[in-house]
């Protein structure tokens, strides 16, 4: 699929929400116009993502004034079609992290990845958000004889930070799970779930509440000027502003040179059911915990607020379509809980999310007073909301070396023109592990 392709069905894309159980089951959007004219303000955000989102509600209570463009609407990316699983730490495990980045700096990033649920759940608490947050534990069960180990290694780890985590076995991770899929697993208590895009436009309405100036179908076009004098055009005006934050995650295209490049956006698609009948959903996950297994194509699964099960991951394609994925998903939800009688599906949906060389979320400021945040990796519900609170403190006055991630420079991602054909490949050898452990 050529990129132009790509990018002209993404400008069609963005004029509807796209369908899912989540746009279908959401709290209300909040009533927003395009920018029409010249508007100033302290600091102006690209993208109304949880991490866009995140950040100019903590500007605006930091006293900043902040204005927030997107080119279609708030949780129309990624934000508003995950699985809604909120998960600790990054995608590599701490020790792995700790030795990418060795040192104080290390230990900075496994607390930031450590402590982001808690963000996420204290800013619901905090601003009322109505997002069904539920705080009850993430499950990662084991499907090969690897997962096993890392299940193992990975519980152990964070045991080893203080962390209360626990390994499951036998009989009471059937307790837990609802599946005999898996005889082993780790369950971490920082964990838990939300709707995503309820929680998505919940942040939009909390930052319009605190004065935040949002406009919605404003596609920025290009950022020039510098530190205190950047101007970003749009089709349909212009806003003037001392600091710039892009936060456009895997839907960057190409406003900041390199940034596209950075890293190799993928999409992944969930699938969910009809509602289930009480006495199907009271047997899956019935302590109200969510889950996904070591699957190198990672598979995810929870109920859904309503009683649905909801199922994502299970592949991953570069292109526009998830039709490929989706039999994958339904084979996987027959595999998990076809014990409890026909499943039928009723939702099928995706989105992209961006993956960085070395599955760290990355921190880039090309130029004074631009800062970018991009890369959670598809761990990036907790992760970009703190991602927000990093860069709030940043552009009010945080020395680089205060953050809990490093700013680095752009870095292309090598063969990032065939990032299809590699995607596509990463795919086949994935599931190939997957079948024999
Ligand atoms: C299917 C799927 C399942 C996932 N499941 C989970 C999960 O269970 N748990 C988890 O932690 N993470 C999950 N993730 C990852 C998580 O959703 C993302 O990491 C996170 O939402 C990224 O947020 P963001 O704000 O950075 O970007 P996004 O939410 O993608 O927002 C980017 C925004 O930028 C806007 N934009 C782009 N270019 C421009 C422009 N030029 N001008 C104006 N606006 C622009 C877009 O319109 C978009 O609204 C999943 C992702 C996907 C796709």
């Amino acid at each position: 699929m050529s990129s132009t392709h790509n990018q002209m069905t993404l400008v069609g894309e963005r004029l509807q929400m796209p369908q899912s159980l989540w746009a279908d089951t959401a709290i209300k959007a909040p009533s927003l116009k395009a920018l029409s004219g010249n508007v100033s303000c302290d600091v102006a955000i690209v993208g109304s993502g949880f991490t866009g989102l995140s950040t100019a509600i903590h500007l605006a209570e930091l006293g900043l004034d902040c204005v927030v463009v997107d080119a279609a609407e708030p949780g129309w990316g990624a934000s508003g079609r995950n699985n809604g699983q909120v998960i600790a730490g990054l995608k590599q495990d701490p020790d792995v992290v700790e030795k990418i980045w060795p040192g104080a700096m290390g230990e900075k990033l496994v607390r930031f990845g450590s402590q982001a649920p808690g963000k996420v759940f204290d800013l619901i608490q905090k601003h009322s958000i109505n997002c069904a947050g539920i705080n009850r534990g993430w499950i990662q069960p084991a499907y090969t004889r690897s997962g096993d180990a890392a299940v193992r290694h990975r519980c152990e780890a964070w045991r080893a930070r203080g962390i209360d985590a626990r390994l499951l076995e036998g009989q009471k991770l059937f307790d837990l799970l609802g599946t005999r899929k898996y005889h082993i697993g780790w369950i971490d208590p920082r964990g838990g779930s939300i709707q995503p895009l309820s929680y998505a436009r919940g942040l939009a309405h909390t930052a319009l509440r605190l004065g935040v100036r949002i406009h919605n179908r404003t596609s920025v076009q290009s950022i020039t000027g510098s530190a205190g004098n950047f101007v970003l055009k749009t089709a349909s005006g212009s806003v003037f502003t001392k600091s710039v934050i892009v936060a456009t995650g895997a839907y960057a295209e190409n406003l900041v040179p390199g940034l596209r490049t950075s890293f190799v956006p993928v999409r992944t698609a969930q699938v969910a059911t009809q509602v289930l009948p009480l006495d199907v959903r009271s047997a899956i996950l019935p302590k109200g915990n969510v889950a996904s297994d070591t699957r190198q194509l990672l598979t995810s699964f929870r109920l859904s607020p309503d009683g649905r099960l909801v199922m994502g991951g299970s592949g991953a394609t570069a292109g526009l379509d998830h039709s490929r994925i989706v039999p994958y998903l339904h084979r996987a939800g027959q595999e998990l809980f076809s014990h409890l009688g026909k499943i039928e599906w009723s939702y099928a949906w995706s989105g992209y999310f961006a993956v960085t060389t070395d599955h760290l979320p990355h921190v880039h400021e090309p130029r004074s007073g631009l800062h970018i945040a991009v890369g959670c990796n598809g761990r990036g519900i907790a992760i970009s909301t703190s991602m927000g609170i990093e860069l709030a403190n940043r552009v009010a006055g945080a020395q680089a070396s205060d953050l809990s991630i490093p700013v680095t420079s752009l870095r292309n991602v090598a063969f990032h023109r065939f990032r299809a054909l590699g995607v596509a490949a990463a795919t086949q050898y994935k599931r190939m592990q997957d079948r024999l452990g």
